[in-house]
């Protein structure tokens, strides 16, 4: 924007005003375009960007401003951005988080309508396997940018849940966010070396480091194509044992790549980050129409939706939430669903509602307590009791079951289960509250560990508790989706895993190589040794006999 002469004088007015109405007229249709492109790719309260975005370019104060401009003299352009610096500089000085946003959809606006005025014509084309390098990167750019050639994406800010690196990830194009000094480092031209593992980007490498990362990535591309063309093998041992391969998904666009990894359902809907995308809480008709677009593109597939599981880092904008000390042990989760009941309802009756053709489960994160799971079931018993009433179509055979993530769970398990379908296992917390460890902070990265002999023995008990019961369990946090740990979970009798859809086709081919009586042997090895160290030295020597540790060298 920078490169913009605010001063610039118009020569002819009147073909000035003809070239903004000509870049008006053709940004509008663009944006027509792009959203009929974007839509079988984002849910609908995503796409709304792109309507936002044309509001904005209908809104007679914003056209209006920039026309008086053009006829007091100004090029179109000129005009153009200095009523965005007005309005941004309006917007900025607001301490609302949601306006400030606002700024960057009329930043976006401004210069798409630049690019038409400069019959800027051709979409950023990129050159082959070429890697994106930003400072921030909006939605509607990179639905510009032909992503085809793109083989990576790097932007010095945003995170990883920002709509941008979300798309790309639908789009799969390796993507590395929050990268400090990136735009400094980076000159047009570099050779770069992006580590999608690791989060580091190598600017102009030693010629050894990138002959060694081109052999990493032929192999895993050669690694891929082969797990590939087992797609349609179902997850079993070889003597037998079934282990369903379930996905982990948050919006529409993870579906596709559920679908191309061969899910078998879904054994991880969760619902807070499609609520991060509205501009307020949805209500119940937005909600219904999420949840069926979601069910009807998984076709007959079961499904668990997770109620609303915000709070500690994730909290939607237009929540106003007071700052606490530890928000992980904090007002989250579950926690906030019964405390705010009539939400709490709209969401049970939206899921109850699209739940009516579709194979639905509906699972309670973080209970920590009998109360907790009574006052939820409580709630949904009303939630039905209402659907009934009003003759509203609903399914009331819902199965109902908990995320066990809280340590004080494990313990109760024997008592929760009687009130559940089903356990599921979200390690990610459980681990950093039965190690004492912070899942998010660097500096106790090293104690944050699945494999601690701790965090197996609870595991051990959750399983067996539900085997006992006859009840299905799943393990639903990300170590499910390490490769290392496959054959133990195996072995400890999970009869279904939920992962990153990503990982699903790895995962199956461990589960399929190995014998059920081998995995439950390492299972039994592993519970009753006493450290880390020792878990994963044993682990990694079990996988080499059995000729899977090259699989657990590439995909960990
Ligand atoms: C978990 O805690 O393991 C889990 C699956 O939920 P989340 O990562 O959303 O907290
Ligand atoms: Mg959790």
């Amino acid at each position: 924007m920078s490169t913009i002469d605010r001063n610039l004088r118009a020569r002819d007015l009147r073909a000035e005003h003809k070239r903004l109405e000509e870049a008006l007229a053709r940004s509008l249709a663009e944006l027509d375009a792009v959203r009929h492109r974007m839509a079988p790719l984002m849910p609908e309260s995503e796409l709304k960007i792109f309507d936002a975005h044309k509001m904005i370019l209908q809104d007679d104060e914003f056209v209006g401003r920039i026309r008086d401009i053009v006829a007091s003299g100004y090029a179109a352009e000129s005009a153009l951005f200095r009523v965005i610096d007005e309005l941004s500089a309006q917007l900025l000085a607001v301490a609302d988080g949601y306006l400030r946003e606002r700024a960057t959809d009329f930043r976006d606006v401004g210069h798409r309508l630049l690019r038409h005025m400069r019959q800027d014509e051709r979409r950023n084309q990129f050159g082959k396997s070429t890697i994106l390098v930003a400072e921030e990167l909006t939605l509607s750019q990179l639905t510009l940018v032909s992503h085809e050639n793109l083989v990576g994406i790097a932007l010095e800010s945003g995170g990883t849940t920002s709509h941008a690196a979300l798309l790309a990830r639908a789009f799969e194009i390796p993507t590395v966010v929050g990268v400090d000094h990136l735009m400094e480092s980076v000159a047009e031209g570099d050779n770069l070396v992006l580590d999608g593992n690791s989060g580091i980007v190598y600017v102009n490498p030693a010629p050894e480091v990138e002959r060694e990362y081109q052999v990493l990535h032929k192999r895993y591309e050669a690694f891929r194509r082969d797990l590939m063309a087992g797609g349609d093998e179902p997850a079993a041992t070889r003597d037998g044992n079934r282990v369903e391969l379930l996905a982990n998904i948050a919006l529409y666009h993870d579906i596709p790549m559920a679908l191309k990894y061969g899910a078998e359902g879904v054994g991880l809907m969760r619902t807070e980050f499609s609520f991060l995308t509205y501009e307020d809480f949805p209500d119940e008709n937005q909600q219904i129409a999420l949840y069926t677009r979601m069910l009807e593109a998984l076709g007959k597939r079961p499904v668990t939706i997770c109620t609303l599981d915000i709070g500690a880092d994730k909290y939607p904008p237009y929540m106003r939430v007071p700052r606490e000390d530890n928000p992980f042990l904090g007002w989250r989760s579950i926690r906030i669903s019964l405390e705010m009941p009539s939400l709490f309802k709209v969401q049970l009756r939206a899921i109850l509602r699209a739940a009516v053709r579709h194979d639905v489960k509906i699972m309670f994160p973080m209970i920590s307590s009998l109360e907790e799971l009574r006052r939820a079931r409580e709630l949904l018993a009303e939630a039905q009791g209402e659907l009934f009433r009003e003759g509203l179509e609903h399914n009331p055979a819902v199965k109902v079951g908990i995320m066990v993530e809280v340590p004080s769970a494990v313990w109760l398990a024997p008592r929760l289960i009687r009130e559940v379908d089903f356990f599921s296992i979200g390690t990610n917390d459980l681990i950093q509250y039965l190690l004492a460890a912070d899942r998010n902070n660097p500096r106790v990265a090293h104690l944050y560990e699945a494999l601690h002999p701790a965090v197996l023995s609870a595991i051990a008990e959750i399983v067996s508790v539900a085997r006992a019961a006859g009840k299905e369990v799943c393990i639903c946090g990300e170590m499910a989706s390490d490769p290392l740990a496959t054959l133990l979970l195996v072995g400890m009798g999970l009869d279904q895993l939920s992962l990153s859809p990503l990982f699903i086709p790895v995962i199956r081919k461990i589960v399929r190589e190995t014998n059920y009586r081998t995995a439950r042997l390492i299972a039994h090895d592993t519970l009753e040794m006493a450290s880390v160290q020792e878990i994963k030295g044993y682990l990694i020597e079990r996988y080499r006999d059995l000729g899977l540790i090259k699989l657990v060298e590439m995909f960990r």
